[in-house]
């Protein structure tokens, strides 16, 4: 049996994005005293998905009803506004146009419109006059406007979670990789690149883009494969086109939202992101390859599948990437004013995507607990708007497999802090 001393933290948290920050701030408010580490491999907060996405608090008008999604994104959308507020993090509730420019997709539109209403969102249906009293240079059929969504700056976000884990008592470390879990009958042991090792009783998996693989370090089957999708942007030389959020209509075949306009807290618009098969997890370069990543995304028979269902989408996907007047072509239709020397390339981000082995994309968040483990496997979109519920749901399956250790969490033993 392992004595307290002996553990050099309760809940060991592996990542440093919105999520993993997120549930090291729910332990230290919902358990005070509970010993929390997390350790990030870059040398700061929010350096892959976290810090490389379209900034917007989505309202949760896409997912279905009962799904993580609607349920944390619905709650989370109000809770982060209030987070924002309460820490001077720049954001602003805009409201955003959802924009159908064909007439197949309005059926599609209304389907949102109902869905929306089920949530309890402010929704506004809108006809051509009306989209131009909120966007003068979009065109569109029809258009509806929700008026919880917004925009944030998600890097700050992440930041002050982490803050706040650091005044409360917890640490945060970065530059510290894991690359081996040993899970003992007390709890688990990691080690790092540099070769330090850290003794927890729960361990909490927000690896992001590697979420699947330190599942399988820790001896659990993930049951899916994260596979990468680059999510390219351009910026608006002209940001004066676009006053606020403009989406088109989403296919529901996929999990992606279609390439959008986007005017985020700092002014600038931002178009994009298209979904193309990264070479690497990190792969931010169309050119960037990492051979061993690439063929784990081979092996994996889901990829295959994946490829045969969706060659079509896929193959435009990549067009409208390697075509800049494409993509341009694409945009006109919400946007017909812009040109190809409107855009100027702009940082991309990589979606961790977790595929099922039948090809299958998987929608919702997946959070999956085993002995002293808890993994956070599909946290795509819309997990940074509703990190805060999300943070505070790992952080109750921490606790719960902390506890079946014979552990109690100081606050609740003694009522108080220590
Ligand atoms: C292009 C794009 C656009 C998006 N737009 C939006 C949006 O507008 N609104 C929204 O709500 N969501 C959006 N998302 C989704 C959102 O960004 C993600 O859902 C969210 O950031 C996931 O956070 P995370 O903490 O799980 O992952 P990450 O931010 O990727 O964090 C995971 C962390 O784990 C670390 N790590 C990995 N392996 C190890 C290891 N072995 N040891 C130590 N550390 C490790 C990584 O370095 C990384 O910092 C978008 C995503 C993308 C890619």
């Amino acid at each position: 049996m392992m004595t307290h001393a002996a553990y050099d933290c309760d809940v060991l948290v592996i990542g440093g994005g919105i999520v993993g920050l997120s549930t090291a701030y729910a332990l230290t408010r919902t358990a005070p005293g509970t010993r929390v580490t997390v350790l990030e491999k870059e040398w700061g907060p929010a350096r892959h998905q976290t810090g490389r996405n379209s900034g917007v608090i989505h309202s949760g008008i896409y997912y279905p009803p009962g799904s993580l999604k609607a349920r944390y994104a619905v709650r989370g959308a109000a809770e982060l506004v209030e987070f924002c507020r309460e820490h001077g993090i720049a954001h602003a509730v805009t409201g955003k146009l959802i924009v159908a420019t064909d007439s197949g997709e309005l059926p599609r539109l209304h389907a949102l419109v109902q869905r929306g209403r089920k949530h309890g969102l402010p929704v506004r249906e809108l006809g051509p006059a009306q989209i131009a009293e909120h966007e003068p240079r979009v065109r569109g059929l029809a258009a509806i406007r929700v008026g919880t969504t917004g925009v944030c700056d998600f890097t700050a976000v992440a930041a002050r979670f982490a803050a706040e884990v650091t005044a409360s008592g917890g640490q945060v470390r970065y530059g510290a990789e894991v690359v081996a879990v040993d899970r003992r009958p007390w709890g688990v042991a990691v080690r790092t690149a540099d070769g330090q090792v850290v003794r927890a009783r729960v361990l909490v998996n927000c690896a992001g883009l590697y979420s699947d693989r330190v599942a399988r370090l820790a001896g659990d089957d993930p049951g899916a494969r994260i596979v990468p999708f680059r999510g390219e942007y351009y910026e608006l030389a002209r940001p004066e086109l676009v006053r606020g959020l403009v989406y088109p209509v989403p296919d529901p075949a996929f999990p992606f939202l279609g390439v959008h306009l986007t005017r985020g807290v700092d002014g600038t618009v931002h178009i994009g992101p298209n979904a193309v098969p990264a070479l690497a997890r990190e792969g931010y370069g169309r050119t960037a390859v990492r051979p061993g990543e690439l063929a784990g995304t081979l092996a994996w028979p889901g990829s295959w599948h994946l490829a045969r269902r969706h060659w079509r989408y896929g193959a435009g996907e990549l067009h409208r990437s390697l075509s800049k007047s494409a993509f341009t072509r694409a945009v006109q239709r919400l946007l017909p004013e812009v040109t190809e020397a409107d855009l100027r390339p702009s940082p991309a981000g990589v979606r961790a995507q977790a595929v099922l082995r039948d090809g299958t994309l998987v929608d919702d968040f997946l959070i999956r607990d085993a002995p002293h483990t808890v993994h956070v496997l599909n946290a795509p979109s819309p997990a940074a708007t509703a990190s805060l519920p999300i943070g505070r749901e790992v952080a109750r399956r921490a606790l719960l497999r902390a506890r079946a250790t014979g552990w109690t969490p100081p606050a609740v033993e003694s009522g108080h802090c220590v």
